[in-house]
């Protein structure tokens, strides 16, 4: 399934220079094609370095894998998995982009659009918390994005806001696909089926983490809504709703959906979050009643516009 040695085949379609004819011609892409330049980050099993296409001079973020550590800490399934799931989600708004897989003797490199604008997780960081406007901004096109996920079958799991990267123009690309699931369809029964499919070990971040996991150890899609309620919170508190000094005490607090709301915390917004951090997941918002919430009221996600719009100054 990995193009081997090196190399992924593009068709490429290239006019004749005389009669402008066009033909298609296949291209081998691989390592040898890019230079690579700094390390953008590391991950658990990953390193990811900024590379520079040598024909185009077009930036990406390559992530490389190590196959023998991959192997030796059973994680292998979870490299097929992430790549399983961004095949699926290609050209899906607010997703990042995998253009080539491809691998050496040694290692296996995913070939990504590159997110200059670091995650939400820095960006609150560096502001404390994220204004009102700002907080409209980007948590709509996160939930659209979350929208077209799930309408191709894909439950993220693991939804936090480092995983939520900000490209070149800070539009929201959502990454990180290696605990996702993935649904045959997305008919009711599917999914009906996917909640009663007991999932036997712990996924995701214990902050974010949706009650019904931990009470029942069941999750479908709507554990990406509670987390996304988690992140609404956040940007506003500049805190996660759900903190504690230990996995063990978040969970306890989860499972009591024990929060408090800080001092200013806006009324829309609170609205919305308590709507949405809700234990019982059948009483949890949907994404659509999300979308029509007077949080949303001046915004229109039928056209797009979401993502047309530039980010509103910060702080
Ligand atoms: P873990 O595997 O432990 O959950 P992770 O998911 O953050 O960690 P990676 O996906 O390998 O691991 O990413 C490592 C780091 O590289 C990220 O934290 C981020 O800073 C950077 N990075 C990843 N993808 C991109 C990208 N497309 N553009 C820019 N930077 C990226």
């Amino acid at each position: 399934e990995w193009a081997d040695r090196g190399a992924a085949m593009i068709v490429k379609d290239v006019p004749d220079k005389q009669t402008g004819k066009i033909t298609k011609q296949v291209i081998k892409k691989g390592i040898n094609d890019f230079k690579f330049g700094e390390t953008l980050g590391d991950g658990s099993y990953s390193t990811v370095l900024l590379a520079t296409s040598i024909e185009s001079n077009k930036k990406y973020a390559v992530k490389i894998l190590n196959k023998e550590y991959l192997i030796k800490q059973k994680k292998v399934k979870y490299v097929n998995i992430e790549k399983n799931t961004l095949q699926r989600l290609k050209n899906t708004k607010g997703i990042i982009s995998l253009y080539f897989t491809f691998q050496d003797e040694s290692s296996l490199y995913f070939l990504l659009e590159y997110a200059p604008n670091g995650d939400l997780l820095s960006l609150m960081r560096k502001h404390g918390s994220v204004n009102e406007k700002c907080t409209q901004y980007y948590a709509a096109q996160i939930i659209d994005a979350l929208g077209f996920m799930h309408d191709k079958g894909v439950i993220h799991r693991d939804l936090k806001p480092e995983n939520i990267l900000l490209d070149v123009d800070m539009k929201v690309k959502l990454t990180d696909f290696g605990t996702a699931r993935l649904l045959d369809s997305t008919s009711e029964d599917d999914l009906k089926y996917d909640l009663l499919t007991r999932s036997n070990s712990f996924v995701g971040t214990a902050e974010y983490v949706s009650p019904e996991l931990l009470n029942d150890n069941y999750v479908d899609f709507r554990c990406d809504i509670w987390a996304f309620g988690c992140i609404l919170f956040q940007m506003i508190a500049g805190k996660p709703p759900f903190k504690a000094n230990n996995e063990y005490l978040t969970f306890q607090k989860v499972m009591k959906v024990q929060f408090a709301f800080t001092a200013g915390f806006p009324m829309t917004v609170r609205d919305l979050v308590k709507n949405i951090l809700i234990k019982n997941p059948e009483r949890r918002l949907l994404i659509n009643q999300i979308k029509a919430h007077q949080f949303f009221a001046d915004v229109n996600f039928g056209n797009g516009s979401v993502w047309d719009k530039d980010p509103p100054e910060l702080g």
